[in-house]
């Protein structure tokens, strides 16, 4: 294919994950992976609520949605799905991506993670066939090296050459859990995550119990 003719194919980018807030971490991966790869847009699909109780509570659905909405309005590349939301009981990357090939057939797929989850992919439901279906851009989280797991991609799954890119952002030392911590200990989350954003936890007073961190 010409170089032209590549420019020009449609390039999804679908950044998962359970969102409980969202920050700048998960808006710099995905602003950095869309520039960096074509992307025409990034869709986030925030994870539903577990059925069985985790390691916490995760924050109801549309409160994760909402908080979404709010980060993203200002980028016109960034959309947001439901449809990890409307599904009953757990879901799995792959059926995710089956979905998304039929919504979106013209599109090749870049499923965005940071380095810490794209060091776990190997042990996903299916993974050769959500690596058929898609290609992943890792992007760099502090204090998940990755080096190791690519060199060990490179010997035990060289099929997957060419569809597990690196991609170095500026470093952001910001999770979701941290944020947590900080709201429930009355520490600052401002310049963490977008004032929007900040703004909604403060009003629904979420991230101030026991339960939430
Ligand atoms: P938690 O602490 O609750 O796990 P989190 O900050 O890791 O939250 P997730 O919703 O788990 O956020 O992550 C969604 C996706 O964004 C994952 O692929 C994760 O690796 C990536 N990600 C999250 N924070 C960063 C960051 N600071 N830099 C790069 N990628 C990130
Ligand atoms: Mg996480």
């Amino acid at each position: 294919m010409s170089h032209d003719l590549k420019e020009k194919v449609n390039r999804l980018g679908i950044m998962g994950g359970t969102f409980d807030p969202i920050h700048y971490g998960h808006l710099v991966a995905a602003e950095m992976a869309r520039s960096k790869f074509n992307l025409s847009k990034v869709l986030f699909i925030p994870s539903g609520t577990p059925p069985h109780k985790d390691r916490r509570d995760i924050t109801a659905a549309g409160l994760r949605f909402e908080m979404i909405q709010r980060a993203i309005q200002d980028n016109s590349s960034f959309d947001l799905s439901d449809l990890e939301l409307e599904r009953k009981g757990p879901s799995y990357t792959v059926d995710t991506l089956r979905v998304l090939r039929r919504t979106w057939p013209e599109h090749e797929l870049y499923f965005i993670t940071g380095s810490d989850v794209l060091r776990e992919i190997f042990s996903w439901r299916e993974v050769e066939e959500i690596l058929k279906m898609t290609e992943f851009i890792g992007a760099a989280r502090p204090g998940f090296d990755a080096s190791d797991f690519l060199l060990k991609i490179q010997h035990e799954h060289p099929e997957t050459q060419g569809r597990i890119h690196y991609l170095e952002v500026p470093a952001l030392a910001i999770s979701s859990t941290d944020i947590r911590a900080r709201v429930k200990c009355e520490q600052p989350i401002r310049y963490l995550l977008p004032e929007p954003v900040r703004l909604f936890i403060q009003q629904h007073g979420l991230y101030t119990a026991e339960i939430n961190v």
